[in-house]
């Protein structure tokens, strides 16, 4: 085309040049023969310059152009040539073995130095082959297929391929290849990397990991399986590999585990380190940490599913000893030992959970924490959880030791316990806490004993201090009889007459009396404490047992009535059998110290002694009622304690020891009863005793 325009321009300048040649001799032969003036000449001259001029001046660009377009063409000639030259230098000179062949026959068209050389066979050999031919028999119906596949024009991505060479020896090939036009035909240019060296380390590694691995396809069928795996299992590769499932290997809980998260894993694309079981060939069982990943192909759909297999026996029986242990102390404990995560739900209760607060593993899980309290308990026990779980998030890495409070639990049945609680957070391996680990302990014995304690220890200091204003007093009941029998003893001698020394001598009677009661008192309570005191029952007829206390009770008011006052006496006789057994002796200390005390707080009105009703229950209730001043309610039952007296100013206006009750209480419940008293101030006393009767004596 470029020779078409240069030729063309040619012609051009010579028709020009032509043109002008006829033209100017055209004008020299009008000039010559017609006799033009000047005028007309010049007119002439100037036409003829205008029309050959420009005419010059295109020719002149027009060549330029063409000469520059030549160039332009030769420089691109020698580019193309130097080009293909160096391609072919490139092809020719390649370490990596190269060749061309035609899609049609899969004829060699060239092959380069390298392929000479690594497979063996002359440059004319390789022309009369084809690609099969440097391929295992094995494996040329899948080359053939896979050249036939349906693919993009010119790329194809890489493939691992085996290549058999000359001498019958067998490499790994990774082919690249790209379709070209070669000549005019469908051609393919391919380029062999020798893997051989690189799949081998890649197979041992494979094959010879310290982790098993496998690979699934969709259906779970187990379509590869290392050689580390297929030795922990005991199978060989034939049969496990296209003849198992996955799902074979596994048992019925982790077969169901496996299909109900299989959706789930399939949506992730993966899991990490999901504990499993594997059967053996031989039915042992192999625990193993499964890492998951799901390879899908480029329209998205489920290409295989490959794992990582980690034998888990070592950290599974480490845990098993360590979780065996646990259980053993938290089963056996008789402390309920429970745990609870950090959204407060229990995640661990022992079974001592029953005999602590009645409720089983189950409900015990299911409720609150602060619900199994009182509410007092349950307050402190919320604000406390609270203040914890606010320092912890605050600063989760100092751990906080653990907390030790009482708390006041509530059992099933609708009573509580007091308990000692110590409760701490556990850790996770982040150093992050995951929970809270306690300890419950029956604390009520504990409890109840320290108050015993306390209490024993006010009523000993309460005892102390009564027995020193005891002694006080005694000091003083004492002296005051025996100073009246000193006193009138003196007096006596002095006296001559006789109705004075009578009275002297009552008066002496009366000093040693008391005394001698005072010393009775003492000597009975400290029988009383060392056990000595024998009680003798016989049978009695207790309609005259009472008619001889009322007899001593007339008595009494006679002696210790001040003169002129008077009170009445009853005898009240309850419904009751009349031979009872009791030890007399003992009956009657009870009733004198009873009538005694009426006497002696009683000014005006009636002292009543009587028994019954209470028989039904085969015991018999005896009592002694008076009319006297009463006793406050507060003091019913101090005035039962040794040494104790109702109120001081009245007792020292009444006198006596404050042992008298302290005895009668002591005696009646030596002989199996029991006493109390029923009284109003102001309006009078009954003080009552129950004594078991024996019913076959009647
Ligand atoms: P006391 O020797 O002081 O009488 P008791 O042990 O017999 O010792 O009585 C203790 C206290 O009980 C008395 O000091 C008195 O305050 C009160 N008391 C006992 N009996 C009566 C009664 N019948 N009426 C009013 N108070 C009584």
């Amino acid at each position: 085309m470029g020779k078409t325009r240069f030729f063309s321009g040619k012609v051009l300048a010579a028709v020009l040049l032509g043109l002008s040649a006829f033209m100017i001799l055209g004008g020299i032969r009008i000039y010559v023969m017609s006799g033009l003036s000047n005028h007309q000449l010049e007119l002439f001259t100037i036409i003829l310059l205008l029309i050959v001029l420009p005419g010059f001046l295109v020719v002149l660009v027009w060549r330029h152009q063409e000469q520059k377009i030549l160039r332009q063409q030769e420089v691109a000639i020698e580019f193309l040539q130097n080009s293909q030259r160096r391609y072919k230098y490139l092809f020719r000179n390649n370490p990596v073995p190269m060749w061309i062949y035609r899609v049609s026959d899969l004829k060699f068209l060239e092959v380069n130095q390298a392929a000479i050389e690594k497979y063996g066979y002359s440059k004319n050999e390789f022309a009369s082959m084809d690609l099969t031919q440097i391929r295992p028999p094995s494996d040329i119906d899948l080359v053939i297929d896979e050249i036939n596949k349906p693919r993009p024009e010119y790329y194809r991505p890489p493939g691992l391929w085996k290549h058999q060479l000359r001498d019958g020896r067998t490499i790994e090939v990774e082919i690249h290849s790209h379709r070209l036009d070669y000549n005019g035909e469908k051609a393919a240019l391919a380029m062999a990397y020798d893997v051989t060296e690189r799949e081998t380390e890649v197979k041992d590694l494979w094959d010879n990991a310290p982790c098993g691995y496998h690979t699934l396809d969709s259906e779970l069928n187990i379509v590869r399986m290392n050689n580390t795996e297929l030795q922990w299992l005991g199978y060989s590769a034939d049969e496990v590999v296209n003849k198992m499932k996955i799902t074979d290997l596994l048992l019925p809980a982790g077969k169901r585990n496996l299909l109900e998260g299989f959706e789930n894993l399939l949506q992730q694309g993966g899991v990490k380190d999901i504990e499993n079981e594997f059967i053996r060939k031989d039915g042992s069982i192999l625990p193993v940490l499964l890492t998951v990943k799901v390879i899908r192909n480029q329209d998205g759909s489920l290409a295989q599913i490959r794992a990582t297999v980690v034998d888990n026996t070592i950290l599974r029986s480490a845990r098993y000893d360590r979780d065996e242990k646990f259980r053993m102390v938290a089963e056996n404990s008789f402390d309920e030992i429970f745990m609870f995560d950090m959204s407060l739900n229990y995640t661990y209760v022992s079974p001592a959970v029953l005999k602590l607060r009645g409720y089983t593993v189950e409900e015990a899980m299911n409720q609150s924490i602060t619900a199994g309290m009182t509410p007092a308990s349950g307050i402190l026990a919320s604000r406390l959880i609270r203040e914890q779980m606010e320092l912890v998030y605050a600063n989760p890495l100092p751990r906080l030791d653990p907390i030790t409070i009482e708390l006041e639990i509530l059992c099933k049945d609708g009573s509580t316990v007091w308990t000692e609680v110590k409760c701490g957070f556990v850790y996770g391996i982040d150093g992050k806490p995951i929970g809270a680990l306690g300890i419950i302990r029956d604390i009520g014995e504990r409890k109840h004993m320290v108050e015993e304690l306390i209490r024993s220890r006010d009523k000993a200091e309460e005892s102390d201090r009564l027995k020193s204003a005891f002694l006080a007093n005694m000091s003083h009941e004492i002296r005051t009889p025996l100073n009246a029998i000193v006193g009138f003893s003196d007096l006596l001698n002095q006296e001559n007459d006789p109705a004075e020394k009578d009275k002297y001598v009552g008066a002496i009677n009366n000093g040693a009396d008391l005394l001698l009661q005072i010393l009775e008192d003492i000597l009975l309570i400290s029988r009383i404490d060392t056990g000595e005191l024998i009680i003798r029952p016989v049978s009695i007829s207790i309609s005259s047992l009472f008619s001889e206390l009322e007899k001593q009770l007339r008595a009494t008011i006679l002696k210790k009535c001040p003169e002129g006052q008077t009170l009445a006496v009853a005898v009240d006789k309850g419904k009751c059998p009349d031979i009872i057994s009791l030890d007399e002796t003992r009956f009657k200390i009870i009733m004198n110290n009873l009538f005694d005390n009426g006497v002696k707080f009683t000014s005006t009105g009636k002292i009543t002694i009587g028994y019954g009703p209470g028989c039904a229950r085969n015991v018999v209730r005896f009592f002694v009622r008076d009319t006297g001043i009463g006793i406050r309610e507060d003091q019913q039952e101090l005035i039962f304690e040794r040494f104790r007296k109702g109120d001081h100013s009245l007792s020292r206006r009444f006198g006596g020891t404050g042992l008298g009750l302290a005895i009668s209480k002591s005696l009646a419940e030596i002989m199996g009863g029991t006493m109390g008293v029923i009284s109003k101030v102001g309006k009078g006393s009954e003080f009552w005793f129950e004594l078991p009767v024996d019913p076959n004596l009647n």
